[in-house]
């Protein structure tokens, strides 16, 4: 079975275009359709007009992004049609101000296919109350997500603001406008861009986990990585054949393969193609019985796994010695949070719209985005709609939220057991594989995670990586 991926590239444009569009394809699971050329074509009236009578939350939710997908494809910018990835990524690099907000009002399509005219008939304030209802009804997703990581639901809130304020905390004493936010951030990324052209990324792929003792080839991973018409767009990875234990006792290895799309070389498109062989080598180290050989309980732990080594592409001592030359790191905590932290402002956003679904939506996300990202308000835009996750389920942001938690927790203790730079020491994949990826579905992930950690899940580690801004 296919895995879509998350989407953990990684320049704050790039991964952010990213994280919008595999939100797009992956974030409404199963029963969400995916939108073709026809249905754009045969799509109601957009934005969809509300009350929709009758609809549940699945109709309304996939009417509302059929919309968002075609509005998001045909954005138009002075005489070129451009779509909403490209405009993000083009914030990130675009070095005039005033052209930066052209591009970011461009989106206002996108913003008004979620939204509407930012009144009382938006479609996603019905769509809100319709999920409330479906969250109320079943238990609550949130709850159930937190359980499998050990975390209590009640302190979900807490520990987001805890993380938001902790980047407020570390900002400079500086407003910045919404569009000069992802200029701001993309530093890193502009100044090393340079080092890595596009035929630099497997070669530095395969040294970095060879010199950790999980070289690609010996472990039967394969790459397809190359564009290539028709290619699923989303970078995923998955089991090709399983290892399987012979007679003996001893191991026969399995094969495993990474589909990724790279036109281009930058430190995202590196952070997402580490990802991806992070996610190859934690399953080819899995040992479970035969029935039991798969990916973990968790979605969000499987994640983290994939960063464990994927995150040093923001470490300037790492960039030192695989690139041969590093950003400050302030650049480098800004390229590496930014992302994650308009994640958890956004998951912040939902639980907020779902305890009081009548308040107004754009005074909510300029509130939060004013307060802990110091980002100037801008109430008469309904900017916060360009997240597909919004519309495709929810509570869907929160999984960006916790798992961002939990990478800096199992980060923070495998360089506390097994070093700090252990860049260079060939044993480190073995030592990481007994205790972390070993298990399978053998054993539930929160297990896994306690006995790792020695303790449940805290945002302390990311919390104090903020602060060290
Ligand atoms: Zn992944």
């Amino acid at each position: 079975m296919a895995r879509p991926d998350r989407g953990r590239s990684a320049s704050a444009a790039g991964r952010f275009a990213r994280t919008i569009l595999l939100a797009a394809l992956a974030g409404g699971g199963a029963h969400l359709p995916l939108l073709h050329a026809d249905d754009a074509l045969s799509a109601p009236a957009c934005p969809v007009r509300v009350p929709a009578s009758g609809a549940s939350a699945g109709e309304l939710s996939a009417r509302i992004y059929a919309c968002f997908g075609s509005a998001a494809a045909g954005l138009r910018f002075r005489d070129e049609t451009l779509d909403r990835l490209t405009v993000l990524a083009r914030l990130a690099t675009t070095k005039s101000s005033g052209e930066r907000r052209a591009l970011f009002q461009s989106l206002e399509p996108v913003w008004r296919s979620i939204d509407g005219d930012g009144d009382e008939t938006s479609p996603w304030r019905a769509l809100n109350r319709l999920h409330i209802t479906q969250l109320q009804s079943r238990d609550g997703s949130l709850a159930a997500r937190a359980a499998a990581l050990g975390v209590d639901p009640a302190q979900v809130e807490p520990w987001l603001v805890a993380v938001l304020q902790a980047w407020r905390d570390a900002l400079a004493d500086q407003d910045l406008e919404p569009w000069d936010f992802y200029f701001h951030t993309g530093a890193m990324e502009r100044a090393l861009a340079g080092h890595l052209p596009l035929e630099s990324l497997r070669p530095l792929n395969d040294r970095v986990y060879r010199e950790l003792g999980a070289d690609p080839s010996q472990l039967g991973i394969e790459y397809d990585i190359a564009p290539r018409a028709g290619k699923d767009p989303v970078a995923f990875t998955d089991f090709v054949t399983r290892q399987r234990q012979l007679p003996d006792g001893t191991w026969a290895p399995g094969h495993y393969r990474v589909s990724a799309t790279y036109a281009t070389g930058g430190a995202g498109n590196l952070a997402e193609l580490l990802h991806e062989t992070g996610h190859a080598i934690h399953i080819a180290a899995i040992r479970a019985s035969p029935g039991l050989s798969d990916w973990p309980d968790s979605d969000i732990f499987t994640e983290a796994l994939a960063d464990l080594v994927a995150l040093d592409v923001y470490d300037p001592a790492w960039q030192q010695r695989y690139l041969g030359d590093s950003v400050p790191a302030a650049d480098a905590l800004r390229a590496k949070y930014a992302v994650i932290v308009m994640d958890v402002a956004w998951a912040l956003f939902e639980l907020r719209m779902q305890a009081d679904p009548e308040r107004d939506p754009n005074a909510v996300w300029t509130g939060i985005m004013q307060q802990y990202l110091r980002i100037r308000p801008h109430p008469e835009w309904s900017w916060w709609a360009m997240r597909g996750q919004l519309v495709s389920g929810p509570g869907g942001m929160l999984n960006y939220a916790l798992g961002a938690i939990l990478i800096a927790d199992l980060r923070a203790r495998t360089r506390e057991l097994f070093g700090q730079q252990p860049w260079g020491d060939t044993t480190w994949y073995a030592r990481v594989a007994e205790r972390l990826f070993r298990f399978g579905l053998e054993r539930p992930s929160r297990r896994v995670i306690e006995d790792y950690l020695g303790r449940p899940v805290t945002p302390e580690a990311l919390r104090a990586e903020l602060r060290a801004r």
